[in-house]
């Protein structure tokens, strides 16, 4: 086919994290009047460090998209990340793709961040360029449709968000009623493992690196030798005929137990009855209609459990399209929350897992691994240890922001910043997130191989989860006051004696400083 020449209709800009074939502003592309342009940028691997595994999988996923415009007979403007002449930046490179193609316009599907959004809307009114932004098909809701839930609501919970799209799109209902007579199953889902742990747990299906994932390796490992995570253990899917195989090994083997073992932890277990289907979905090459459909036609034929089904349901189209409204409607101001007033730093060995508090380390050292935690590792493990000592939101938000393969602003900053670190002062959870080290303990097994102890909140053996803990409700005990929810929490803290009190807040100092 002939390709286009200078002056273009459209300049159809696809992002890292849009490699939706069926995305709206791939729509209309005529390939004799349009050019699809695509950009590897060192300032989407750079703004934070951005782990080594994040930035292969965004890398060799992009140019596999790529090569699937490309066989569709489009012309694809697509700058490599070693490039000589790359600028680095995304303005840099949509500036030099303007001066060359001279298009009428530039279109895309709507980007899913701030930042994103920011930079090429300045972009676009610096070269005079009209910015045609499309809704992102990928999602059951817009961002228009949350904020018109918001309106007038005092305030805002995941829950009666969640019914009202069951209700909305069909999914598990019987009529106006949901399936099974409740919304509900989160009290069936809270199994751990008990003492004798997971029973023959279904391997998940990983992918072995094709050549353009070698080229990819090769080039992070030359280019990025000191971002942080490792690359040995890359496996993600990268094509969408790769996710289309991930969702079924999931529907297949591993939904059926999600629901029931969607809270426990085992060391050295990553993957459980998770679905590591947060990547695909986020970077489009999985829609959430298709992944709840599945899940949903499982059920139907019998082949898992309601409140699995509806557990896994509750996440994507719950949670996942909650955050996302969330986060438009509360940025910019959103990301400077800081509620709980928390100013520490983040403590060197979530870089390298080094530390004798045995949750702690196995989560860290897998995800520098894999790239990827389940959600309670990330909620009551790593956030909640951020939370109880007083790391300031912005060094937990980087961190979560650089070491997973799913990490997404739009996503990542209202689970860490709001759900897990309360900064958002009670937006996205009614309460803290708090609990002590024996929470850690009924939900695994790791505090069997941790020479600490969570029933001990001083002395040598005293677990750090349960000193910050206390230390964490004295610290904020006049502000959780007000929360009807933490009535409870604040009755137990009353019954320390003050001598107690010195000693706790003594040892948590002491753990702070070591
Ligand atoms: C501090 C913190 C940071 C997080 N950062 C991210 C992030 O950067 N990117 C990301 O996609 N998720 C994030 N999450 C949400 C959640 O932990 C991950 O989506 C999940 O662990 C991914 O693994 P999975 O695909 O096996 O999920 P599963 O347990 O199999 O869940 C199924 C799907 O539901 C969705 N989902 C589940 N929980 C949430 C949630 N709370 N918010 C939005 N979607 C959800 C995901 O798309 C996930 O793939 C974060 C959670 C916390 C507490
Ligand atoms: S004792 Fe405390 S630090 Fe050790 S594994 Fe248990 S919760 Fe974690």
């Amino acid at each position: 086919m002939q390709q286009p020449t200078p002056p273009i209709r459209h300049l159809v800009i696809v992002l890292g994290d849009q490699l939706d074939l069926n995305a709206s502003a791939l729509q209309d592309v005529d390939p004799h009047r349009d050019v699809v342009w695509m950009a590897e940028v060192m300032e989407e691997s750079t703004h934070v460090p951005s782990s080594k595994q994040r930035t292969a999988l965004f890398l060799s996923a992009m140019r596999h998209f790529a090569q699937a415009l490309r066989e569709r007979g489009w012309t694809v403007h697509y700058t490599q990340l070693d490039d000589a002449d790359n600028s680095g930046t995304l303005a840099g490179e949509l500036a030099r793709a303007i001066a060359h193609w001279q298009p009428e316009a530039l279109c895309m599907s709507a980007p899913g961040d701030w930042r994103v959004l920011q930079a090429i809307q300045a972009s676009a009114k610096a070269h005079q360029k009209l910015l045609a932004l499309r809704d992102d098909l990928s999602f059951f809701t817009t961002v228009r449709d949350f904020a018109a839930h918001a309106k007038g609501r005092k305030q805002l919970r995941m829950e009666y968000w969640y019914r009202e799209q069951r209700q909305r799109f069909g999914v598990l209902m019987d009529g106006k009623q949901p399936v099974g007579g409740q919304w509900n199953f989160d009290a069936d889902n809270r199994a751990s493992f008990g003492k004798q742990g997971p029973q023959e747990l279904p391997a998940p299906q990983r992918f072995a690196p094709d050549e353009t994932t070698e080229d990819v390796l090769a080039l992070v490992s030359r280019v990025l030798p000191h971002a942080p995570g490792q690359l040995s253990d890359f496996a993600w899917p990268v094509t969408r005929a790769q996710a289309l195989q991930a969702l079924d090994d999931f529907i297949t083997h591993r939904l059926p137990l999600f629901g029931q073992y969607e809270d426990a932890m085992w060391a050295g277990e990553p993957w459980l009855y998770h679905s590591q289907l947060s990547a695909c979905l986020n970077l489009k090459l999985l829609s959430a209609q298709e992944v709840v459909q599945a899940a949903e036609h499982a059920w139907a034929r019998g082949h898992a459990p309601l409140p699995a089904v509806e557990g896994f349901v509750r996440q994507i189209l719950g949670w996942r399209e909650y955050v996302r409204g969330m986060y438009w409607t509360q940025m910019p101001r959103y990301i400077d929350r800081n509620a709980l007033d928390a100013q520490e730093a983040l403590p060197e060995f979530f870089w390298t897992g080094e530390t004798d508090m045995a949750c702690l380390r196995d989560a860290v050292q897998q995800t520098l691994r894999y790239g990827y935690a389940h959600h309670i590792q990330r909620l009551m493990v790593l956030g909640l240890y951020g939370l109880l000592r007083g790391v300031h939101p912005q060094h937990m938000h980087a961190w979560f922001l650089s070491v997973y393969v799913d990490a997404v602003e739009w996503v990542e900053l209202p689970n860490t910043l709001g759900m897990s670190q309360f900064g958002d002062g009670g937006l996205m959870a009614s309460k803290p997130y708090a609990a002590t080290g024996k929470y850690i303990q009924r939900m695994s097994n790791h505090c069997q191989g941790c020479r600490f102890d969570p029933a001990q909140s001083v002395g040598p053996q005293a677990c750090p989860y349960t000193t910050l803990y206390w230390d964490f409700l004295m610290r904020h005990e006049a502000l959780l006051k007000t929360n009807p929810r933490m009535a409870m929490q604040l009755k137990n803290l009353g019954r320390l004696s003050s001598a107690q009190r010195d000693a706790i807040g003594q040892a948590a100092a002491l753990h702070r400083q070591s």
